[in-house]
């Protein structure tokens, strides 16, 4: 069993003030596999102080200072890379190779973007012309709190740690509980790369404890935080009175348009995106609506890749899916599944209970629902497992009309052959991010949505605007 009591507080490891042990458990046989500590008030203080004290310092470096400092993260970062896929599978159940190549190398690839952004970034630059001695300066927000959830550990960890850092800010990082195996291993990194001391702390604990000691907080400026919308709601209520600025990034439930000029590959790569990370991920693709004269062949094609689906242990090689992360999450989605049935959708692929051949472990069989309607529940709320919800639609404006009736709205997606309809899609669609036939976020884009999914747009220059105050000079000497 893997015990790591310890927060990273002022540059040292230090043992909790008071034991409240707590087991983290693999997802994939249920059992403990790793024991850690929950933080009380004295030890979120006493991040708190470390980070305030290292503030007058850090914000004053020189941007250089802190590119640099980046830079040595991303290199141990990469050093030690396969322990950290080992990690995050472990703690959350994704399968080695995703951990690998996703999973840990979402966080190489945005240490990366931030390093290029901050090169670019303008600190202090004019306001424009024909406003002599009128300046806008970039200034770190102050001691920032950052909470970040399991599904994407080190995307989110990365995603927020990073950008702070480049902007002069100094931080308390509180993980989720259930995964806090990858960040105890990232702050050993962000420890070697030899960063002054009290600039990044970690401790562990849970919502009602470190999360909202975090959040109401005196000395803490700013909460960013990635996870449920219960808890964004939470959190902005409890970070009301000390009057901190808020980010969030929340749930989705992402619709994904499929015209009968799509690709060949439109439906099942929609599939696989749906039940990707076990079907753990706010920007999945959850409801498919297809246009009515290529329905049943779309039909046919994703019960058949649903079928294809295989799911087996995180620790074997390959594209399988892994468990879902725990007890709570896997009645849910069962929960929601009996619910589909129940409400008349069709199940055209998968269904209740584990797959056949697994008897223990949080696995959900691939499901796919046909013939939805937009009132059902499958259709409405996020369901964060490996379930699909299909329906036909007889309009471009029926399709919008059913993928914006939603409060949530991260990631929509089109797939259409017609470049013009594409582009009037894009803008049509009331979401932070619209992606189109299969093509990725450009490299630095921010990520982020509006309404039920938060308002936050992270990664990229974007991302580390977040972390900065702007600052209106005049009198400024040319
Ligand atoms: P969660 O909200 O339960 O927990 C997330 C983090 O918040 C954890 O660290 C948890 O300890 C903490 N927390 C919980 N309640 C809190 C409170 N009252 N005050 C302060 N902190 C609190 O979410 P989860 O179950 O870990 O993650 C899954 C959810 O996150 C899903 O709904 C998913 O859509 C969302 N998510 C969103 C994004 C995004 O970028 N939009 C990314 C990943 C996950």
């Amino acid at each position: 069993m893997i015990e790591k009591r310890e927060f990273y507080i002022d540059g040292q490891w230090v043992a909790p003030q008071a034991a409240r042990d707590y087991q983290v458990i693999d997802p994939a046989t249920e059992d403990p596999c790793a024991v850690i500590s929950l933080g009380d008030q004295a030890d979120t203080d006493a991040a708190v102080a470390a980070a305030k004290a290292a503030l007058p310092g850090w914000r004053a470096t020189d941007p250089a200072e802190r590119i640099a400092a980046v830079e040595r993260i991303a290199k141990i970062y990469d050093e030690r890379a396969d322990e950290m896929a080992q990690a995050i599978s472990l703690e959350m159940g994704a399968p080695i190779d995703l951990a690998r190549r996703n999973q840990c190398g979402a966080g190489a690839y945005h240490i990366a973007n931030f390093i290029d952004a901050a090169k670019e970034f303008d600190w202090v630059h004019p306001l424009g012309d024909g406003t002599p001695g009128a300046m806008i300066s970039y200034e770190a927000v102050g001691v920032v709190g950052l909470i970040t959830p399991w599904n994407w550990p080190m995307n989110q960890v990365t995603l927020k740690v990073i950008p702070a850092i480049l902007a002069g800010c100094t931080m308390v990082l509180k993980p989720s509980e259930e995964a806090p195996l990858s960040s105890l291993l990232f702050a050993e990194i962000v420890d070697a790369a030899g960063l002054p001391k009290g600039v990044f702390n970690l401790v562990n604990g849970d919502g009602l404890g470190v999360g909202t000691q975090l959040s109401t907080h005196p000395d803490v400026e700013m909460i960013s935080f990635t996870g449920s919308t219960r808890a964004g709601r939470a959190i902005s209520k409890a970070a009301a009175d000390t009057l901190k600025r808020v980010t969030l990034e929340l749930g989705g439930k992402g619709a994904n348009l499929v015209f009968a000029d799509a690709d060949d590959d439109a439906v099942a790569r929609g599939v696989r995106h749906c039940f990707q990370n076990s079907g753990q991920s706010c920007n999945a693709p959850t409801r498919m609506l297809v246009e009515r004269g290529a329905y049943d062949r779309a039909v046919e094609i994703a019960r058949k890749t649903a079928e294809e689906t295989q799911v087996a242990s995180p620790r074997e090689a390959g594209k399988h899916i892994g468990p879902v992360i725990n007890k709570a999450q896997f009645d849910k989605i069962q929960g929601l599944i009996e619910t589909g049935i129940a409400e008349g959708a069709t199940l055209l692929a998968g269904g209740p209970g584990r797959p056949e051949h697994l008897n223990r472990g949080f696995y959900v069989r691939p499901t796919v629902f046909a013939d939805c309607t937009p009132e059902m529940t499958i259709m409405n709320e996020e369901i964060f497992g490996p379930v699909l919800s299909i329906m036909p639609f007889d309009s471009e404006e029926q399709a919008v009309e059913v993928a914006n009736a939603t409060p949530y709205g991260l990631t929509n997606y089109v797939q259409s052959g017609d470049g013009a309809r594409r582009n009037r899609l894009a803008r049509a669609l009331r979401s932070g991010m619209v992606e189109m036939n299969g093509q990725d976020r450009g490299k630095g884009a921010p990520f982020g949505g509006v309404g039920a999914s938060g308002r936050a747009r992270e990664g990229g220059r974007w991302g580390i605007e977040e972390f900065c105050d702007v600052k209106s000079i005049s009198g400024w000497a040319e």
